[in-house]
């Protein structure tokens, strides 16, 4: 794989790295889907460090400790919910990943876990997202060194291909 950017299918509570992130919702209170698994995994320590920021707006990210986690981090970012594209949504969902990167840095986190916001309960289609998170996780590698590794965490086989695909369309990474 090409410089930085990683794919892999999993469950992304488990990853080794210095930050994981949270598709979260404004509250940061807890959630469905991989935001329930995140919580669940890390104890509820996480929660009480969550409450503590009283929420956070679309399109931005907020981060935390890991407590029971691998990961030293969570980066807790709220992506858009999917309304038919013509709300933003593409610019929104490129601020979560911009943003929890951003945070990435500040904090010397240089390996990163991702998994596909907003392609779950909020409706996102990955066909879409995938194109958007890979090219703006690319922008940010070329202008961070700190950032060693991105890691895109891609929980069904199906969300897996359409990633695979996408990088491999854009050169990133080989096909087999
Ligand atoms: P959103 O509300 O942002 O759509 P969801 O949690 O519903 O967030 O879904 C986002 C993505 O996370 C989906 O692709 C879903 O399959 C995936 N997902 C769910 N559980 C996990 C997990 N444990 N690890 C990685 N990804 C997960």
């Amino acid at each position: 794989m090409a410089k930085g950017i990683t794919l892999i299918q999993g469950d992304i509570t488990g990853q080794k790295v210095d930050a994981i992130v949270n598709a979260a919702n404004s509250t940061l209170l807890g959630g469905g889907g991989v935001d329930g698994a995140i919580h669940r995994a890390a104890g509820s320590e996480l929660l009480e460090e969550c409450r503590s920021l009283g929420g956070c707006p679309t399109g931005e990210a907020r981060i935390t400790r890991g407590y029971q986690l691998p990961a030293k981090f969570v980066i807790h970012t709220v992506g858009p919910i999917w309304r038919g594209g013509e709300r933003s949504e593409p610019d929104l969902l490129a601020a979560c990943y911009r943003n929890s990167l951003r945070l990435a840095v500040e904090n010397g986190a240089g390996t990163v876990a991702f998994p596909s916001i907003s392609t779950g309960a909020y409706g996102f289609p990955v066909k879409q997202a995938a194109p958007i998170a890979i090219k703006t996780v690319q922008g940010v590698l070329a202008d961070e060194p700190s950032i060693t590794e991105v890691r895109f965490v891609c929980f069904s086989k199906k969300d897996y291909r359409v990633y695979q695909e996408e990088l491999q369309r854009q050169g990133i990474i080989t096909p087999p």
